[in-house]
């Protein structure tokens, strides 16, 4: 039996003929002309307004942060159940972190309880759509809108994702999306931030260029460049740019593909939800799938370790997800103390199956298999 691996990055084979092309035109630091390629695309594909390419979408959240003026004692508002990344670009700003709960039915934070969360200190609400499945944006904006806050999407996963007919990532003040080797599409490490309200998008080019106004220089709106406010290095080589262009122009594939094995999957595993045995993701009726992760959620943490166990046993690499950040070793003590039952929930029994471009059926039919048989030998 072939070993399956929970993921193996996917090449569409043009990435190093484009990265050629940098060499050749001896052009290889940050926004040449492949950075503009990606940033018309994905502008043009999805309508979002500004679209800055950055060295990873923790990255773009660090440049929400700044954009945001996040200062000591803000306060800051997002799930547990998440990466650090959601986190550490408002900590080291000198934020609060508070956390919310994930919803029973899905990791994606319970927008009805934020509003009891929000305080005089407040600045923003980080939704991170888990599994590039949406959170109800509708019913965040009216808070934000109703406070007075930002919201930047973490849409990290969420390439190619829809709430109701929008963009997931075109609907926050911004967003930050990720190009991580894990991800739909990738460039190994990279990211983009997305900027949908105008008054932040001539500030975070200044920021992306080291608190200089080069981006302006460079498109002769200004005959010199200097430094006028804080910033980091957080653009690009074009290099990884040439990368990530190949992998737009098969975006469609790599999606149709993806959301086919998930049906697959959901296919395949649905008897045992509708005996009660395990839950299957859920899709709110205004969020739309990109084939980003598919998951179980098994009834405890025994039942998920032995079952890990079991797919071992058969040469399959399935993986748990996040351990939740409001008891991490970094956070517990900074925590206030409340009780996110769901997020342990999530944080014990969620389990991620095996989903990358160059999985075939037979090994979708394989997986499925040790589960069924692990489930019914149970019963
Ligand atoms: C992958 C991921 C990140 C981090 O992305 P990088 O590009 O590696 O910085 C942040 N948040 C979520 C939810 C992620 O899945």
């Amino acid at each position: 039996m072939n070993n399956i691996p929970f993921n193996k990055p996917y090449f569409t084979g043009k990435e190093i003929n484009f990265i050629s092309e940098t060499f050749n035109n001896k052009k290889i630091a940050g926004d040449g002309d492949f950075t503009k390629k990606c940033h018309s695309f994905f502008e043009k594909k999805y309508g979002f307004k500004k679209v800055l390419l950055t060295t990873s979408c923790t990255d773009a959240l660090e440049m929400a942060a700044i954009l945001f003026d996040i200062k000591e004692g803000d306060e800051v508002i997002m799930p547990s159940y998440t990466f650090v990344s959601t986190a550490n670009p408002f900590v080291l700003r000198g934020a609060k972190i508070i956390f919310c709960d994930s919803q029973e039915c899905s990791p994606n934070m319970d927008t009805s309880s934020i509003e009891k969360l929000i305080t005089q200190k407040t600045k923003v609400i980080i939704p991170v759509h888990y599994a590039g499945i949406a959170c109800n944006m509708e019913e965040i904006m009216v808070l934000a809108n109703k406070y007075n806050l930002f919201v930047v999407e973490d849409a990290a996963q969420c390439i190619d994702s829809y709430y109701k007919e929008k963009p997931i990532g075109s609907i926050g003040h911004l967003a930050a999306f990720s190009f991580h080797e894990t991800k739909n599409i990738i460039s190994g490490e990279g990211g983009m931030l997305v900027v949908n309200d105008p008054q932040f998008i001539e500030r975070a080019e200044i920021i992306r260029e080291k608190g200089t106004n080069r981006s302006q220089f460079f498109r002769g709106e200004i005959d010199k460049y200097g430094w006028v406010d804080v910033g980091s290095s957080y653009l690009p080589s074009d290099m990884i740019a040439a990368f990530l262009y190949a992998q737009c122009l098969s975006l469609d594939d790599i999606q149709k593909k993806r959301v086919e094995i998930w049906n697959s999957y959901y296919d395949q595993l649905k008897i045992l939800e509708e005996n009660q045995l395990l839950k299957l993701p859920y899709l709110p009726n205004f969020a739309s799938n990109n084939g980003h992760i598919f998951y179980i959620v098994c009834k405890d943490l025994n039942e998920r370790t032995e079952l890990i166990k079991e797919l071992k046993n058969n040469h399959i690499s399935a993986v748990f997800h996040y351990l939740s950040l409001h008891k991490s070793e970094y956070y517990l003590n900074k925590h206030d103390g409340r009780d996110l039952p769901n997020t342990d929930k999530f944080t014990n029994c969620l389990l991620r199956l095996p989903l990358f471009y160059e999985l075939d059926n037979e090994s979708i039919k394989q997986i499925c298999d040790v589960i069924l048989n692990f489930y019914t030998s149970k019963k």
